[in-house]
This record gives structure tokens, sequence and C-alpha cells, in this order.
């Protein structure tokens, strides 16, 4: 579950006030009238930040008790299950192409040929997504053949990027495992564990834990082989199926990006920082567990896992399954970056949520419209099976593709859709009191009016304006950038550009 500051007092309050505003008819026009207060105060820098209360005094963490299930509706297996396997991995994927490439390997060969059976074994599931793969490494190319002349608009926000992807990438915090999971996972343990007075206290203190280390969410789900990974394992040479059996629960917890960079993806937006924050907290937590005695395997951004971390999310609680195929908070929408702990230790798990999130997408396709890779689908329900378990069809390699031609130096990122999405808001009254109201409609009129506002208020710009002009666009954004990421407002640099985008604080 997530933290929880709401009191009952104010949660019933709230319900009841809501209810006296005559019934869900009255919703779209309430919520009409309220809706410029509601981004006034989702402007707020203080309110941005995923925690707590807003200004309005509501609080933004959802209570999930009343949408408590046993199985999240995107977890009921519909097939065999089938653990993913380390081909499965992009940037397992990614690298290895790569790497036979520089050593000389031709990718006209295609596939079929490649050296590593494990990536034969994803291109022959997918044999489409061959050419979108291999069009990442042109795209790349392209961008870093012509970056520089975009370096005076982009300055500030290369910088920005660059800092936090040295943190990342420079730190070895948490270590990597250089040894096996038996000894690795407990290389802070000094002495015999301490005991807790019971599992539901040792949840409870580790989400607080979380909590101080500065993650929004957090949640607790028991070990499910199915989102193991086969033939993964950091520390070993070799690894085949085997699952550790310290490896009992796992503590999921996670992080928004900066808000205001993520809304003016592509170019200004950064997804390292709450990498880093979320790595970060996987370290102090490992080692807080260590010295209570306890096992602690970090799985963290950018590449450090054994596990699947979003349907594990899932199961805690968190969130859903989105259409662009990433966790969808109720809070944050799909805004958050994971990190994760497996750990030996007794703890009490927490329950998956049907928040009716999936029922939205159904009738939303707002990111699919936006993508500027075509990645998403816009089919009307989930439309594809995925090792066991229904899900919306999603494009990993073009999504890639996508990623490699930004205008950051690092040329990595998009985030679009997460931008687009309508759950995806600041934290505003408003938007706390529609993730209350939609999962407890049984109409559709929320979803309805909400959509109607998204589509009516905010100004989208075409899916192909997000490509860089290199590309054919014009390095457009959901929103503009902010003020802080706007070279002309600090460099001496000749303004030659329009910014295409909502008003950055809208
Ligand atoms: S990150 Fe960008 S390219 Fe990838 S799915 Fe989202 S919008 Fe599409
Ligand atoms: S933009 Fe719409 S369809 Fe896409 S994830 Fe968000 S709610 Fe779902």
């Amino acid at each position: 579950m997530t933290k929880k500051r709401l009191s009952e007092d104010v949660s019933d309050a709230s319900r009841r006030t809501f209810l006296k505003m005559g019934g869900l008819a009255a919703t779209g026009a309430t919520l009409g009238g309220a809706a410029a207060a509601g981004f006034v105060l989702g402007r707020d820098p203080d309110a941005n930040v995923g925690w707590g209360r807003t200004e309005a005094g509501a609080d933004m963490f959802i209570n999930r008790e009343p949408f408590q299930v046993e199985i999240a509706p995107s977890l009921k297996p519909v097939g065999d299950v089938i653990r993913a396997d380390w081909g499965d991995f992009l940037f397992n994927r990614a690298g290895a192409i790569a790497h036979a490439i520089k050593g000389g390997w031709d990718p006209a060969l295609g596939w079929q040929n490649f050296p590593d059976s494990r990536v034969r074994a994803y291109y022959a599931q997918y044999p489409d997504r061959w050419q979108e793969m291999l069009q990442s490494f042109t795209a790349h190319k392209i961008h870093d053949d012509n970056k520089e002349q975009q370096r005076d608009r982009f300055a500030l926000a290369w910088a920005y990027d660059a800092s936090w992807h040295k943190g990342l990438m420079t730190s070895n915090f948490p270590p990597k495992p250089d040894t096996p999971p038996e000894q690795d996972d407990f290389k802070w343990v000094k002495r015999e564990p301490v005991e807790f007075k019971s599992p539901a206290h040792a949840s409870k203190l580790i989400k607080q834990m979380a909590n101080k280390y500065g993650m929004t969410h957090v949640g607790i789900a028991k070990l499910d082989p199915a989102f193991v990974f086969k033939g993964m394992m950091r520390g070993t040479k070799e690894w085949g199926d085997e699952i550790p059996a310290h490896w009992k629960n796992v503590i999921v917890f996670g992080v928004p990006m900066n808000w205001d960079p993520m809304y003016a993806a592509v170019g200004y937006s950064s997804s390292k920082e709450a990498y880093f924050r979320a790595s970060n907290a996987a370290g102090l937590m490992s080692a807080f567990l260590g010295e209570l005695g306890y096992a602690a395997r970090p799985q963290h951004p950018p590449v450090d896992y054994e596990l699947i971390l979003p349907p594990i999310a899932i199961q805690a609680g968190l969130g859903e399954n989105a259409r662009n195929g990433i966790l969808m908070t109720p809070e944050v929408g799909p805004n958050i970056r994971l990190a994760a702990l497996i750990t030996d230790l007794d703890l009490e798990a927490d329950k998956p949520v049907d928040l009716k999130m999936s029922h939205f997408c159904e009738d939303c396709k707002i990111c699919a419209d936006a993508c500027p890779s075509g990645s998403i689908t816009k089919a009307d329900k989930m439309d594809t099976v995925e090792r066991g378990f229904r899900k919306w069809d999603f494009n990993q390699d073009s999504c890639w593709r996508f990623w490699n031609q930004g205008p950051s130096e690092g040329a990595k990122g998009c985030r679009v859709c997460i931008a687009v999405c309508p759950y995806t808001r600041k934290n505003n009254w408003i938007h706390a009191l529609v993730k209350n109201l939609e999962p407890r409609d049984p109409t559709s009129i929320t979803r309805t009016t909400l959509l109607a506002m998204q589509h009516n208020f905010f100004y989208y710009p075409d899916a192909e304006n997000y490509h860089a002009d290199w590309s054919g666009g014009n390095f457009a954004g959901y929103h503009e950038p902010p003020e802080w990421l706007r070279s002309e407002n600090y460099l001496k640099v000749d303004k030659t550009w329009d910014y295409d985008g909502n008003w950055e604080a809208f």
C-alpha cells in the first residue's frame, strides 16, 4: 500500500461533501466550474512532489482499502504463465546487438543468424521488431551528427540530464552484485536477525523507511516466480531457472519524475533524476535491512534487475497496467520510476486494487494518439496475451528507436505518453476528487467528463511534431519547458526557435 496520510475524518468529510453536490449527474458541471482553481493549485511547486496534502487540505493518496481485490484484473492468467527470459529485457537485447555490430557482425544477416540464441528467441516471437531495433542505431547516429546544431536551445536541459546521468552511472551505489545471491544479498548483514513483533510491524516500519528515504509510493508483495527473469542473475556467469530460497518478499517503491521537465517531454525531460533517487533509496534500504540482520537485493534503474517490477507493483496495490505498457498509479499516473528490494524478512503483503483505471484506458487512447513512434495500440480492449497475461500490445523496439533520436545529449528518452496521460497530473484538489470518484462511478459520467475536459482544455501537438527537426518535427513538448530550462533566460544565446506545446504552467 502507498503511504496514507488521510485521516478517516478528512476522507469521510470529503465524501459527504461531494455527495451533497447532487450526485453523479452534477459531476460535469462541478468539475468544469472548478477546473480553473484546480489548475492554479496544481502550479505550486510544493504541491508537485507527490507527497501528502494539497493546499486545499485534501490528501492526494487514495485510500485503497475499498478497492482491494485478491488478484489484480490484469494479472488473472488467461493461459500458461511463462517466465520472462533474458532476451525479453530490452536493454539486454539492445546491448547484445550493439556489441555484435561493433565486433563486425553484419545486421543484414538478420535476426535468424544472430549469434545469441536468446536474442533470436525474442525476434522469433516478434520478427517485425527487428528492423525497429536496427533503426534505433541509425537514429542514434543521426542524432549524433545533428545534436550540436541544437546545443544553444537545449544547453540547460542537457546539463540537467547529464548531472543525473553522471550521478546514476558513476556512483556504484547500490554496489553491483559481484558474488552469487547466497553471498551478495547478505553483504550488509553483520549479526543474527533482530526479531520483529510481527510481519505487520515489519511492513509498517519498512514502508515508513521508504518514505524517509524519499519514496512517495511503497508496497509489499510475496515474491511471485512468474515475474523473475530466467537466465539472469547478477554476480554469476551462468544461471538457469533457479530462484534463491531466501527470496521471500519484495518491497517495491517509487517516486515521480520532476513534473515540469517531464511535462516538457521530449527535449527537456529526464528519467534519470527519479532513477537516481529510487536507486539510492534501494541501496539505503538494503543497508538498513542488513544492519537488522536481513538479506536485501536491490532491483533498480537503469538495468540492475532480476525481477520485472511493474507487475509486482500491481500485486502490491500501487496501481494498474496502463495502455502505454507501464504501471499507472492513481496519484501520479504513470509518472513514477520504480525500484525494489528482495528480502528474506517476513512481511505482511499488500493486496492489489481494482480502481477501474484499465477501463479508463479503454476509452482514453490519448497516449496512443500522441506517441511519436506509434508504439502504443489503439485497440478498444487489451489486445494481446503476453506470457499468460492479457495486456495492451506495446512495441518496445519502436519505442526504443524513438528514444535514440531525442535532442538531449544522451539521446535517451521520450516520456510523451507519460506527460499526456490524464492520470499524470500535479497534486491538486480537482484531480484528487476525480481520482476518488471515478472508481466509484458505476456510470461512465466521470470518465466522459474528464476526457472531455482533457480534450477541450489542452492542446495536443501532432505526434510528428515531437520529433527532432532532423526527423521532420519541431521539438514539440506537451508543455513548453519551465523557465529554468530555457537557455535564453540565463545564457548568452540567440533565441532562434519557437516553442510548441501547452503554456508551461497549465
Ligand atoms: S515513451 Fe514515447 S515513443 Fe515510447 S511509447 Fe511513450 S510516447 Fe511512444
Ligand atoms: S493516456 Fe489514457 S489510455 Fe494512455 S495510459 Fe493514460 S489513461 Fe490510459
